[in-house]
């Protein structure tokens, strides 16, 4: 039998091993992302806000991230915490705003990463709202 390569050998790393790793991977595919202006030509802007929310601990501070028709088209956020593998693709949302002609999608999830703490890993979980908003 052969051996799968990639997620088995990335969890073998250590945390931030891992975590530099997926960094590289979130650079790369962001320089190989269109521009907004290419990929979505009708706005002028697009906004992100995120707002995090966790019931163990003080939440990190929350984001605010504008793009410009300059910048590259590309949606995906880490999470905020140092030691989780998480992160948040809000690509799909913003294709449903582009296709469906509105201006501004809300909604939340949960971090689905993993966080290395003091008792080893444990499910993120983090709580993070976002709204999403175009401007045209
Ligand atoms: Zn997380």
């Amino acid at each position: 039998m052969r051996r799968r390569p990639s997620t088995a050998n990335l969890a073998g790393l250590s945390p931030e091993k891992a975590r530099n790793l997926l960094r590289e991977k979130q650079r790369l595919d962001r320089m190989a992302a269109k521009e907004l202006r290419v990929r979505f030509p009708q706005f002028a802007t697009l906004r992100v806000d995120l707002v995090f929310n966790d019931e163990a601990t003080l939440p990190p501070a929350p984001q605010s991230i504008v793009l410009y028709p300059p910048a590259r088209a590309y949606f995906v956020y880490p999470c905020p915490y140092n030691s989780c593998s998480g992160e948040l693709n809000l690509a799909a949302n913003v294709d449903d705003i582009a296709e469906q002609g509105t201006e501004h999608a809300v909604g939340h999830v949960r971090c689905s990463g993993e966080r290395h703490g003091a008792h080893g890993k444990a499910p993120c979980n983090l709580h993070i709202q976002y709204s999403i908003a175009a401007g045209r």
